[in-house]
């Protein structure tokens, strides 16, 4: 058995019921330390996160940085793609996407996101580790909170709070480099020549990455995440929660020694472990309840105990309320098949439309300035400013043509080499016999066709006007 259990654990409170008032003060939350399956698998599911997050910004892909959300040149690369202002509405899609993705897990296994892949949940994991290695286990911290202020404390203390500040730091610089080319600001900084801007969100994000996990913590979960507030109206009886099985552990009370149940009593030994180790501090024993996380600490801490007293398992499991109070469980429900049928939707429509859209746009402006120009072989002539926006990955040639009802004779360069992810503006003319124009204005089309792929093309419409005719 492991060590954990060989200290007295505390007693859980014996309420019937929590008044929360507005503005009390927070308890401070001693959690325990203590290994099971559920702990393992938060470590393995947020270690791949991590490295991801702090790995990622390094990438380079054709030259430039991966991942990088280039807000002055309004444009996002993630990885081989590259979304423009136009193509925000794609972005949107890619949220809604995420929402109906996260909306049909949580109807399906509950707040398995917050337990073990929020960023809240993992960065304060990583925050409570470092509280750990300097000021120990559970109790060892409850006391060094209370001992007045050695030498032992301040360096403990300072030992802490520097591996938090310097975890804040990495984060913030390794945040700041998804909008900063990461390389860029690395050599800045070994320079002292950082932008102001740039240190100063390091510095505001730092802030609050040690706020928010080393500080604020649960109370992050509890008050400020909007998803904490509407994710238990998901939850049906079909979904899986962490939940105490209060038929078979009530009534609860402490086993005589040799470990021997009296009659009449449930599996609870009443240890309190299952609050101990909770991350937000609350008793499982209740019922479900806002605050659980869905993190299964208390899982990990029961069956150990259940182990110890020679009980079976699982007197708190992931499981769901139907399947608690024996009755027919169902996989697939209305709502899940519409959350399912949304996500299907949304997802073809969104790979569709970036398969098929166009990386390459041209926009046309008339001169506004003048409505024609009578040239000296007296031809009618229009001025247009053409804006074209290379949104490949590769640099292209464009041939530049124009057509209408007549035959307008082009005047200016014909082909133009734009980089990839460049925009360049082009001036051009059209000129026409008078003679021709039947109206005062006529529709003319500008077509612009990448001279090394005839799929990447744009056409834009424009007006060319002459003199009214009666
Ligand atoms: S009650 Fe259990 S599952 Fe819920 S947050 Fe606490 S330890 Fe995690
Ligand atoms: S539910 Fe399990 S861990 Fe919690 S007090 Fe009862 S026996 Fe202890």
């Amino acid at each position: 058995m492991s060590s954990q259990l060989d200290s007295k654990p505390d007693q859980a409170p014996d309420e019937s019921e929590h008044v929360l008032y507005l503005y009390e003060t927070r308890r401070k939350i001693y959690a325990r330390r203590f290994k099971g399956f559920f702990r393992k698998l938060k470590k393995r599911s947020s270690i791949p996160m991590l490295l991801a997050y702090f790995l990622t910004p390094w990438i380079q892909i054709d030259g430039r940085q991966a991942v990088l959300f280039d807000l002055p040149a309004r444009k996002f690369h993630i990885f081989w793609i590259t979304f423009w202002p136009q193509d925000f509405m794609l972005l949107g899609w890619m949220l809604i996407i995420c929402a109906l993705a996260l909306f049909a897990i949580t109807i399906l296994v509950g707040r398995v996101w917050c337990g073990f892949v929020c960023p809240q949940t993992v960065w304060t994991m990583m925050f409570m580790g470092v509280e750990h290695f300097f000021e120990g286990g559970r109790n060892k911290r409850i006391r060094l909170d209370m001992a007045p202020w050695t030498f032992e404390k301040v360096w403990r203390k300072t030992g802490k709070h520097a591996g938090w500040v310097l975890i804040a730091l990495v984060s913030a610089y390794t945040f700041v480099g998804y909008f900063n080319p990461i390389r860029e600001l690395s050599s800045d900084m070994l320079s002292f020549s950082a932008h102001p801007a740039a240190l100063f969100w390091i510095g505001v994000i730092a802030v609050m990455t040690y706020m928010n996990a080393g500080h604020l913590r649960e109370q992050v979960c509890k008050y400020m995440c909007p998803y904490a507030r509407f994710q238990s109206v998901m939850f049906d009886s079909d979904t899986m929660v962490v939940s105490y099985d209060e038929s078979r552990g009530e009534p609860r009370g402490a086993r005589r020694r040799g470990g021997e149940q009296e009659a009449g009593k449930g599996d609870c030994v009443d240890c309190g472990l299952c609050v101990q180790v909770c991350p937000v501090g609350i008793d499982i024993r209740e019922g479900l309840q806002y605050e659980c996380i869905s993190c299964g600490l208390c899982i990990d801490a029961c069956d150990a105990i259940m182990d110890k007293v020679g009980s079976a398992p699982k007197l708190i499991s992931f499981t769901t309320e139907n399947k608690l109070h024996d009755k027919q469980a169902r996989l697939f429900r209305p709502r899940l098949l519409g959350y399912g049928a949304g996500l299907m939707v949304m997802m073809s429509l969104f790979f569709y439309a970036l398969a098929t859209r166009t990386p390459v746009e041209l926009d046309v402006v008339r001169d506004r300035a003048l409505l024609y120009r009578e040239t000296s072989r007296g031809l009618i002539e229009n001025i247009y400013t053409l804006r074209i926006s290379n949104m490949d990955n590769r640099n292209h040639e464009f041939l530049i043509t124009a057509d209408g009802d007549y035959q307008f004779r082009f005047i200016g360069q014909e082909e133009i080499s734009v980089l990839a992810g460049e925009v360049v503006t082009h001036v051009v003319r059209l000129e026409l016999d008078p003679g021709f124009l039947r109206t005062g204005n006529t529709d003319v089309n500008f077509v612009i066709t990448a001279g090394d792929d005839e799929t990447i093309r744009d056409t834009e419409t424009s007006r060319f006007i002459g003199p009214f005719l009666r």
